[in-house]
């Protein structure tokens, strides 16, 4: 449960929200702040996309317009009411966000910007063409909604936008702290571990996309009835820039940021007009400024160099401000140099600066979380069903080609149920291409697999995943900025049906999911050991922690099959034995294991048979003594060196 003082925190900010109108009585500033919390709503979801799931979106400010003109448009042809345009309009721009986001999140990076900014622009020259709906350039002037009878006023109007602002906030609080917040953000943090935790990223990332478009949708209608006029001009590029700048400067990942980022760009523009006003903002957060860079430095969490810079920025801003005579000629400039200055030191935005300042956590884990999942269970790892002794897993003249290179070469290797099942060779000899193969991650050029007696071809890794193949990398997958219990509960992902009213609404089926899973993957981390470790980041563990983490991950996946890439590397000796015991454990409780290892001793005590391969083709496989005693293997190892 929440801490007592989070509850008064949340009740005062409330009542200081629903009596600021009441308090101010200007109808200008009641405006300015039900500006700020409209576009609040939109960062709330821009934040979805662009924090947890790391897509860059160029197209918010036209999903805001399509909100904004299907409530004109309703309002304009049919009169509907308003609690009829609200849900019409979250639903008609989430529709018109999976018609971006399927073709669009095929692509990353530049491209994904490309294809969202043509979006953005279509929609504007849409809205601006289809004069029959929309009025097109003349736009269309809309009056205030009206409720059971009666027209809101300006303030009732307020106090209908705080509400949904709430609403939303709770809304996307309640889906960041679920199974799907946790697939967004794990997406972003390894796309090729979250597929491979049967998290399909492509699917989550149009799914976060949709939501995102959602919250648009609803802000945009709030939007047309706070102003009770809309025109296409209103989002345009410029629209789009300021949301991301918003959630840039605020600070990803967090609804403080989101509700910062929207203050500032409401009233930025707003400061930059009012030369008086804007120094004696400046002079204040420079001494902010100073404040916390004092704060860091004392506390030794920042060196002198890093934390002077902020201070002599913001310093040089307050004394430009006096030098300056009128502040038209300067407003881009400026606006330019403060965007600078965050994307370059502010790096986790102001919310992140002042949390890193102030020793904050942010929301890696909480506590409720953690102490939820203490209470002691049975078994962790369920037994892995199937008769013993039959063949789980076929591959069969696998070749895999990379160019001019066969990094697989007509390979054959057959694994046994129940069996732990050596893969060696030398370096570059084409084991972890083997795993990637195995895994769905690449797709043999020629050559079959098949998996407890259903063929693998056409699989998405995914999918492959949720058959029953778990793995870890050779150079460690985790999502570094969630927990390890977070860690652990993406791979737990397949045990949740809820859906997003479930979350949204905490009904009981989703809350019975989240006990029990969290419940499961602490009794996870407890069998590699890692109990204590639940609520550390998963970057900060030490490196024979993350490889023990990795393999607690692929565990929850309930696999018959584990793959383990080099599990051993880069541990030391007490380490290693730790991960002898945990990999016979597994061995136990009826999971079959395929390891690459390059120590031999590990091979040799734990492997029931050996493959060994060199350039890519299978030069020897049976017992480990005999595999060791073969001279081709010996000759393939020495290489080079002998002869
Ligand atoms: P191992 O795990 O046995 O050390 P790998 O399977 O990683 O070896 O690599 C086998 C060979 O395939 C290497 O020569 C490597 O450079 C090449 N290779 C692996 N993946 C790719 C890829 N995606 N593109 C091109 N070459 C690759
Ligand atoms: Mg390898």
């Amino acid at each position: 449960m929440k801490n007592a003082k989070q509850i008064i925190a949340a009740v005062v900010a409330i009542a200081a929200l629903f009596l600021f109108p009441e308090a101010t009585g200007n109808p200008y500033y009641i405006h300015l702040v039900e500006t700020i919390m409209i576009y609040a709503i939109v960062l709330f979801g821009l934040d979805i996309v662009v924090g947890y799931t790391g897509q860059v979106s160029l197209g918010h400010a036209g999903l805001f317009g399509i909100g904004a003109y299907t409530a004109g448009v309703l309002i304009m042809k049919l009169g509907a009411p308003v609690y009829v345009t609200l849900p019409a309009a979250i639903a008609v721009t989430a529709a018109f966000g999976a018609i971006l986001a399927l073709p669009a999140l095929r692509v990353t990076g530049p491209y994904l910007a490309m294809v969202t900014l043509a979006f953005g622009t279509i929609i504007q020259i849409l809205i601006n063409e289809m004069t029959f709906l929309t009025e097109g350039p003349m736009g269309i002037t809309l009056t205030k909604p009206e409720l059971f009878g009666h027209k809101l006023d300006e303030t009732e109007y307020y106090w209908l936008v705080a509400l949904m602002l709430i609403a939303a906030l709770i809304f996307v609080h309640r889906v960041l702290r679920s199974h799907l917040g946790r697939a967004f953000e794990a997406l972003r943090g390894s796309p090729v571990a979250s597929d491979c935790m049967g998290v399909s990223v492509y699917r989550y990332k149009v799914y976060a996309f949709v939501i995102s478009a959602g919250l648009a949708g609803l802000a945009g209608a709030l939007y047309a009835y706070s102003e009770q006029y809309i025109s296409p001009n209103t989002y345009n590029f410029e629209q789009t820039v300021l949301f991301l700048l918003a959630i840039i400067m605020g600070g990803r990942k967090t609804r403080t940021g989101a509700l910062l980022g929207a203050t500032i760009i409401v009233m930025l523009p707003k400061l930059l007009d009012d030369l008086e006003m804007f120094r004696y903002v400046s002079v204040i957060l420079a001494v902010i400024v100073a404040i916390s860079a004092g704060v860091a430095l004392k506390r030794g969490k920042s060196t002198l160099q890093a934390a002077m810079i902020p201070v002599v920025g913001s310093v040089a801003l307050a004394g430009l401000s006096f030098k300056l005579e009128t502040m038209t000629d300067w407003r881009l400039s400026v606006f330019g140099l403060i965007t600078l200055f965050v994307v370059y030191y502010l790096q986790d935005g102001i919310v992140g600066f002042v949390r890193g300042a102030l020793n904050l956590r942010g929301h890696a884990a909480s506590d409720a979380d953690i102490a939820s999942a203490m209470t002691p269970t049975g078994d962790a790892l369920s037994r892995a069903g199937g008769d013993a002794g039959g063949n789980l897993l076929e591959a069969k003249g696998i070749l895999m080609q990379f160019g001019g290179l066969k990094a697989l070469n007509n390979v054959d290797i057959t694994v046994k149920r129940g069996t732990i099942h050596g893969l060696i060779g030398p370096n570059g000899s084409g084991k972890s291409t083997m795993m990637n193969v195995l895994t769905g991650i690449y797709v043999p050029t020629a050559g079959t697999v098949s998996f407890a007696g259903t063929a693998q071809a056409g699989r998405t890794s995914s999918e492959i995943a949720l058959s029953g193949i778990a793995r870890t990398f050779q150079n460690v997958q985790l999502f570094g900025e969630m927990s390890a219990l977070q860690n652990v509960m993406v791979g737990l992902h397949h045990s949740f049906n809820s859906n997003l009213l479930d979350v949204a609404l905490h009904l009981p089926r989703y809350l019975r999911e989240n006990r029990d899973t969290s419940v499961r993957a602490m009794g996870l981390l407890r069998f590699v050991g890692l109990a204590e470790l639940a609520g550390e980041e998963a970057r900060n563990l030490p490196y024979g922690k993350q490889r023990l983490l990795e393999i607690a991950r692929a565990l929850a996946l309930d696999p018959q099959l584990l793959l383990l890439d080099e599990p051993a590397a880069g541990l030391t000796a007490p380490d290693i034995k730790e991960l002898l015991a945990i990999i016979q454990k597994i061995r136990e409780h009826g999971v079959t294991v395929i390891l690459i290892e390059h120590h031999m001793d590990v091979v040799m005590s734990l492997c029931d048979t050996v493959s060994v391969l060199d350039f890519g083709q299978k030069i020897a496989e049976g017992l480990p003594a005999e595999v060791q005693a073969n001279e081709k293997v010996i000759e393939a190892y020495l290489g080079g060196q002998a002869s």
